[in-house]
C-alpha cells in the first residue's frame, strides 16, 4: 500500500461533501464536529476514504428523517467516532455485521463493513461498533500513531 500523511479532518470533509446531498434528501442532519484540525495519520487516502464512506452511508441509511449523523475526531487525534440516531443493531445481528454478505437490507451487499474492517486493520487500526437496539449506533475507527505503522 501507499501510505502518506493524511489529515483526518480533510478526509472527513471530503466524505461530508460526497454524502451531504443524500443526507439532505433523507432529512438527516449530517455534521462533522469541530476539533482534530491537526490530527494526521499515515494512510492510503483512497482506502481510508472508502472505509469512512461505507460507515457514513450505513449511518445515513439507518437514520430516520429528523435524525442525526455526527462525526467527531477524538482529542487524541487517533480515533474517529461516527454516531447515528437510527434503530441500533440487535445483539444477534451485531455478532454478524462483519461477515461478508451479511445484510439486513433488501438490496444490501453485506460487504461494506467487511471491507471497511479489512482496510482499517491493514492500516494497523481497529474498528469497533457499539450499538443497542433502540439506542442508535456508534462506529469507532482507531488508527495507530504514525510510528506504530510497520
Ligand atoms: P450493507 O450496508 O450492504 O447491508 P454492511 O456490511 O455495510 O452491508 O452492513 C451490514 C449490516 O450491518 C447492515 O445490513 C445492517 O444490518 C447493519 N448496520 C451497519 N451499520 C449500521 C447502522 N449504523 N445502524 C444500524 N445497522 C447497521
Ligand atoms: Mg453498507
Amino acid at each position: 500500500t501507499d501510505l502518506k500523511p493524511c489529515r483526518l479532518r480533510e478526509e472527513l470533509e471530503t466524505i461530508i461533501t460526497l454524502t451531504v446531498g443524500e443526507a439532505r434528501k433523507r432529512q438527516v442532519a449530517l455534521a462533522l464536529l469541530p476539533g482534530g484540525d491537526s490530527a494526521t495519520v499515515l494512510a492510503d487516502g483512497d482506502k481510508l476514504r472508502q472505509a469512512f464512506l461505507n460507515v457514513v452511508i450505513n449511518a445515513l441509511q439507518a437514520t430516520p428523517p429528523g435524525g442525526n449523523v455526527t462525526i467527531a475526531i477524538a482529542d487524541n487525534g487517533r480515533e474517529v467516532c461516527f454516531s447515528d440516531t437510527g434503530p441500533g443493531i440487535p445483539p444477534e445481528a451485531l455478532e454478524r455485521i462483519f461477515e461478508p454478505f451479511f445484510t439486513t437490507k433488501q438490496d444490501g451487499t453485506g460487504l461494506g463493513l467487511a471491507v471497511t474492517r479489512k482496510i482499517i486493520e491493514a492500516h494497523g487500526g481497529t474498528l469497533a461498533v457499539e450499538s443497542e437496539a433502540g439506542q442508535g449506533t456508534t462506529v469507532v475507527v482507531r488508527l495507530p500513531e504514525p510510528e506504530e505503522v510497520a
